[in-house]
């Protein structure tokens, strides 16, 4: 589950991370009652779970209530990468003389903790790590010995970290690992960590991933949850039983397996398309299942085609292509469907799917085969 920045910001608070006062608001009047309270300048800050809502037009400084005003009008309702803007953070401005980057997150492969330092901070962190990545310093941490207070000292030099912000940001980056670990994070990230003229370091945003398989340790997550907007789309999945994840591309996918769903979003994207969503419909195909995934699907704006793609075990292909069938009577879709079946009694299955067949309704032999087409069609 993403975090909010002010949610973010609230978590690094409990680790004791130093961050600046603010409140959330969801009017325009609530705005400024708030920069009021906690006094001039002020920053009026987009709440999206997205990043780059600086370069959006998203957070803009205010010295006057006439700003705060005109500010939060314009940010409230803003679109930042398709994420409607529905409240802002309003902190205490901060004067920056430097701005780091610092972030924990998960080194898979390696299992180990990665944590990523960067004298070098702020809205252009991606350059930096494209362009010049040796101004960011990684430290691989073993979970079994955690990070030392002497391991971040040495960190902070090797990252070129101003010397007056060094020890300030080692035992904030102890901290930060605390959080990281202690907190259940998937992420915990901060840019830009900042030092400001006066000499203290403090973060200036949070993007912060909790893992839910630790949800059971924290009850206190529930507070996130409840302002967690979930997509349309998976609430209608959610609703009729299926196991659905909503995607950005434009190729519907509805397959059997949470395996064979995985690969065949990898198929698509290696022939040159992308995925809507993942869907796996499990072992019981029939007419009812693939109805409601279907519908799913179809009410999905973005979707230019679907790609049905079963493999039959225990689940008979002629029953799955029953279930097409009469999924297709109770719903009117709008894409073309491709459908690669294959597996246990696939010659029955195209059997019965043969008279059924046109230019919206498309059979391919091989997952590959089926995948292209769907592709074409998508980007037709
Ligand atoms: P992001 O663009 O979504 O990552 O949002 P951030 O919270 O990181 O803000 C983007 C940029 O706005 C920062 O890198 C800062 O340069 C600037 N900014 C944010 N808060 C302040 C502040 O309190 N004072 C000043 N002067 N600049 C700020
Ligand atoms: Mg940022």
């Amino acid at each position: 589950m993403d975090l909010f920045e002010y949610q973010g910001k609230q978590y690094f608070a409990r680790f004791d991370i130093p961050v600046s006062p603010g409140d959330i608001a969801e009017t325009v009047d609530e705005a400024v009652a708030i920069a009021e309270r906690i006094g001039f300048p002020v920053v009026v800050k987009a709440q999206v779970k997205v990043g780059g809502r600086g370069k959006a037009g998203g957070i803009k400084l205010a010295d006057t209530v006439d700003e705060v005003r005109t500010h939060a009008g314009n940010i409230l309702g803003m679109d930042i990468k398709g994420h409607t803007v529905h409240r802002v953070w309003i902190e205490r401005s901060s004067d920056i003389a430097k701005e780091y980057y610092a972030s924990f997150t998960l080194d898979r492969p390696n299992k180990v903790y990665l944590g990523m330092l960067s004298a070098e901070g702020g809205v252009e962190i991606e350059e930096v790590a494209a362009n010049n990545p040796d101004a960011i310093s990684m430290l691989s941490i073993n979970p079994l010995d955690g990070l030392s207070l002497e391991q971040a000292r040495t960190w902070v030099a090797d990252a070129k970290i101003d010397d007056i912000a060094r020890e300030q940001t080692a035992e904030l980056l102890v901290k930060l690992y605390r959080c990281y670990v202690e907190g259940d994070c998937d992420l915990a990230e901060i840019n830009p960590l900042i030092l400001t003229p006066e000499g203290k370091v403090h973060a200036l945003d949070a993007k912060v991933t909790l893992d839910e398989n630790a949800a059971f340790r924290h009850p206190e997550w529930d507070e996130y949850r409840a302002t967690e907007t979930e997509d349309p789309r998976e609430k209608m999945a959610k609703e009729k039983g299926l196991n659905y994840i909503g995607l950005d591309g434009t190729v519907g996918i509805i397959a059997n397996g949470a395996g064979l769903a995985m690969s065949t979003l990898d198929v698509v994207n290696q022939v040159g398309g992308s995925a809507a969503n993942f869907l796996d419909i499990g072992g019981g195909a029939n007419a009812d299942v693939m109805a409601a995934a279907l519908e799913v699907i179809n009410a999905d704006p973005k979707v230019k085609s679907i790609f049905v793609n079963i493999f039959g075990g225990i689940t008979r292909v002629d029953e799955v292509a029953k279930g097409i069938i009469e999924a297709l009577r109770r719903v009117e879709i709008t894409s073309p469907i491709v459908m690669r079946l294959d597996g246990t009694n696939a010659v029955e299955g195209r059997a019965l799917l043969a008279e059924h067949l046109n230019d919206k309704l498309i059979s391919e032999p091989t997952m590959l085969d089926a995948a292209r087409k769907a592709v074409a069609l998508a980007n037709a």
